[in-house]
């Protein structure tokens, strides 16, 4: 089956070697395969971390229930399903030890543009081509995918009609609400739902979810795994912001990459100054610590900021001078895309800004509603009235409303 996904921001998909010059499908699963965790937990089933040290909380195919199963002359399906009870319904569709991902997916024309970022603060400038330039600090070569991308999905023999629904389930939560791909708190991702795959609405998808969960081959419990990333935690916001609003960055000064992008503006690549700290009222690190919000300065201990937008690279200057040590590194609960040209109007730029409640943050964000209100008190803060709100989407209600208001 073919599947043409058309981008509205870049992607940026980085393999090991964290360039970006080329498409990997492994960025893409593997952000695919992070959403439907969050589905996953959402709807109440069990999905393990796969990166644990713990062999018990990671899952492995259970070869020795399925060998014994065979031993007693049980049928291939019967064998398959006992072997299958040390796999989460998170690894049954994309695979683990013992057992293959139930569909592959291959990248057959992928256009690229190259690279470039605005933002109005020079020391951003420096930070941006140090972060994805890498040693020689230069992004001017880089390239990342961006157009009518177009992937061939081949699912496995068995469940091929499963993988595809949950696939369909994947991409419509990640486009409607999110997006895909890596380095998403930096705006990259954003497309269009793909009409290869219309027919599975998003409740067909929960629904073929929740009736493989209830079927209790797969398996259901394990390590409770600490994470905000659970769909019933997830806050989405759309606006719709004026053109002239986003004037700070359209300025040659911005801009940083390839020069020929200086002029092409249909979407802004300005998202660490919307998240981070930019001129002006832009920021909304900045603008929360002016409300308080503590940030650290200990190496080994997070505080607010930090665990809702991440912790500084580096802080302080010469002796002074400290980073957060790699065991408390964590990534940004608070994603802003690029703002990016609305179809019908270039004088509209939609802006998606999605979050995950910190559980953590009880005492500042007690509800996903606290949540939303923060982000409209922040794009008020930044766009005034100029900034439109279009949708503001819980993830609660996104799984209710799949689930057919049952819940
Ligand atoms: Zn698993």
């Amino acid at each position: 089956m073919d599947i043409k996904i058309r981008t509205l921001t870049p992607l940026w998909t980085g393999g090991v070697d964290r360039t970006c010059d080329r498409l990997h499908e492994t960025g893409i699963i593997g952000s695919l395969r992070w959403w439907y965790e969050a589905i996953v937990r959402g709807l109440g089933g069990y999905a393990c971390d796969p990166t644990s040290e713990d062999p018990k909380t990671r899952c492995e195919f259970d070869a020795k229930s399925y060998e014994q199963a065979k031993r007693d002359g049980k049928p291939e399906a019967e064998a398959i399903n006992a072997g299958l009870n040390s796999v989460c319904p998170v690894c049954y569709l994309f695979g683990t030890t013992g057992w293959a991902r139930l569909f592959q997916l291959r990248a057959m024309e992928v256009p690229m543009t190259p690279l470039h970022f605005r933002t109005t603060i020079k020391m951003n400038q420096g930070w941006l081509k140090r972060v994805f330039g890498g040693e020689n600090q230069n992004i001017d070569s880089l390239q990342v995918p961006y157009g009518e991308l177009l992937f061939q999905f081949v699912s496995r023999r068995s469940d091929a009609e499963y993988a595809r629904s949950q696939f369909a389930l994947i991409l419509r939560v990640a486009a409607e609400y999110g997006g895909i791909g890596a380095r998403l708190q930096h705006g990259f991702g954003q497309f269009v739902f793909p009409m290869q795959v219309n027919d599975i609405t998003l409740e067909r998808g929960i629904q073929d979810l929740q009736a493989k969960l209830r079927m209790g081959v797969l398996r259901s419990s394990g390590p409770v795994v600490e994470t905000p990333f659970d769909l019933r935690k997830l806050v989405s916001l759309t606006f719709e912001i004026s053109k002239s609003q986003l004037n700070a960055f359209t300025t040659e000064r911005t801009h940083i990459g390839k020069t020929n992008k200086r002029e092409k503006n249909r979407y802004i690549p300005c998202a660490f100054d919307l998240r981070y700290k930019g001129t002006g009222n832009f920021g909304m690190r900045q603008w929360l610590k002016g409300k308080g919000w503590k940030e650290t300065t200990d190496p080994q201990k997070l505080e607010e900021l930090d665990i809702l937008l991440g912790p500084r690279s580096q802080w302080g200057r010469g002796n002074n001078q400290g980073q957060i040590d790699d065991d408390f590194r964590t990534a940004s609960r608070v994603f802003f895309g690029m703002p990016y040209q609305k179809p019908e109007s270039k004088e509209v730029y939609i802006l998606r800004v999605w979050a995950f409640l910190p559980p953590e943050l009880q005492h500042r964000l007690p509800t996903p509603q606290a949540l939303i209100a923060m982000l409209e008190e922040y794009m008020r803060h930044v766009f005034d009235t100029k900034a439109q709100k279009i949708s503001a989407v819980l993830g609660k209600d996104i799984l209710e409303q799949g689930a057919g208001g049952t819940k």
